[in-house]
C-alpha cells in the first residue's frame, strides 16, 4: 500500500511541476507586465473608450441634427466671391446674402467696417459660419469638437462625398455658428493643430521611445531628482491627474485635434482634472511612483489614442 501511494506520488511529480511552473509564469506575466506593457493597454483602452463616447457623441448629433439641420436645410451655405461696388456698404452686402456682419468681417479680415474700396474682393459665405482650412492631424469629429458643431452638419454643408478623407489646406465651411462667438476657440484651435510643445524638463534622456527588454516604451524617460518642476508641453486641459497603475501619480494633458500629453511617475500632483493649463506651467513634481526604478519623468505624447516618439514633437 505504501509502496502504491510511492509510486503514484512519484507519477504525479511531473503534473505537480508542471502545475507549479504555469503558475509561476502566470505570476511572472502578471507581475513584470512592464511598463509598456500596461501602459499600451491603458492607451488602448482610453481610445476604446474615446471612441465610444465619440459614437455616443455622433449618436447624439445625430439626433440633435433634425433641428439643427431644419434650419440649414433651406439652402446648403458655399463660398462666393464678392466685387465692391460704388455705394455698397457692408451692412448692404450682409442684408443682401442674408449673413451677418460679423461672418463678413472676419471671413475677409476687415479691421474698419468703413473702409470698403471700390473694387476690393469680398469672400461671401451664404450662411452664417466660418471657414477652417485643415490642418495636418485633423479630422471631422476634432474639428466637429472645436466649433461645437456636429459631423453631419460640416458634411452636409460641404456636400463631403468621402468625409474620411480630409486635405491638408482643405477649406471647411462651419456652418450655422457665429464668428464672434468662435473667434476665441478657433485661435485656440490654430495653436494646437500647429502645436509647439516645449520641454516639460530639460535633463538626461534615461530612457527613449521603442522597443525596450522586449516591450515597448512608450514614452521617454528624463532622469531627475525628486520635486524637480514638471511643465506642461503645452496649452491644454488636464484630462486625469491621480493615480494609474504603472503610471503611478500622472497628468494626462488634453492639448485638443487629438493630441495628448502624459506625465508619469510623479510625486506631487499641482494640477486637478478639467483645469486649464498653460505651456510652462509647473503641473507636477518628479517622482518615483509606481512602477519605476528611481526618480524620473516618464513623459508620452499621444496622437489620436496612440503614443507617438515624443523627441519628434520636442525642439
Ligand atoms: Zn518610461
Amino acid at each position: 500500500m505504501r509502496k502504491k501511494w510511492g509510486e503514484k506520488m512519484k507519477k504525479a511529480v511531473p503534473h505537480l511541476t508542471c502545475l507549479v511552473l504555469t503558475f509561476a509564469v502566470c505570476a511572472l506575466i502578471y507581475f513584470e507586465g512592464g511598463e509598456m506593457f500596461s501602459g499600451q493597454t491603458k492607451v488602448a483602452y482610453s481610445y476604446d473608450l474615446n471612441r465610444y463616447q465619440n459614437k455616443k457623441t455622433i449618436e447624439t448629433q445625430v439626433a440633435s441634427r433634425a433641428q439643427t439641420s431644419e434650419k440649414l436645410q433651406k439652402q446648403r451655405p458655399s463660398l462666393l466671391s464678392y466685387t465692391v461696388k460704388a455705394g455698397d456698404t457692408l451692412w448692404g452686402i450682409a442684408n443682401k446674402y442674408n449673413v451677418s456682419i460679423e461672418t463678413l468681417t472676419k471671413l475677409n479680415h476687415l479691421k474698419n467696417a468703413n473702409t470698403l474700396q471700390i473694387g476690393q474682393k469680398l469672400s461671401i459665405l451664404t450662411a452664417d459660419g466660418i471657414i477652417h482650412p485643415v490642418s495636418r492631424g485633423e479630422s471631422l469629429w476634432s474639428i466637429s469638437r472645436t466649433y461645437n458643431t456636429s459631423i453631419e452638419d460640416i458634411i452636409w454643408a460641404n456636400n463631403l462625398k468621402q468625409p474620411d478623407t480630409l486635405q491638408i489646406g482643405q477649406k471647411l465651411i462651419i456652418p450655422g455658428i457665429h464668428t464672434a462667438k468662435v473667434t476665441a476657440k478657433a485661435a485656440v484651435n490654430t495653436s494646437t493643430t500647429r502645436l509647439s510643445f516645449i520641454w516639460p524638463l530639460r535633463s538626461i534622456i534615461s530612457s527613449y521611445y521603442g522597443p525596450r527588454w522586449g516591450r515597448f516604451h512608450s514614452g521617454i524617460d528624463i532622469a531627475a531628482s525628486k520635486g524637480t518642476d514638471i511643465k506642461a508641453a503645452a496649452d491644454g486641459t488636464v484630462e486625469a491627474a491621480g493615480w494609474l497603475g504603472n503610471y503611478g501619480y500622472m497628468v494626462l494633458l488634453n492639448h485638443g485635434a487629438g493630441i495628448k500629453t502624459r506625465y508619469a511617475h510623479t510625486s506631487k500632483l499641482l494640477v486637478k482634472k478639467g483645469q486649464k493649463v498653460k505651456q510652462g506651467e509647473v503641473i507636477a513634481e518628479v517622482g518615483n511612483t509606481g512602477r519605476s526604478t528611481g526618480p524620473h519623468l516618464h513623459f508620452e505624447v499621444i496622437v489620436n489614442g496612440r503614443t507617438r516618439n515624443p523627441l519628434s514633437y520636442l525642439p
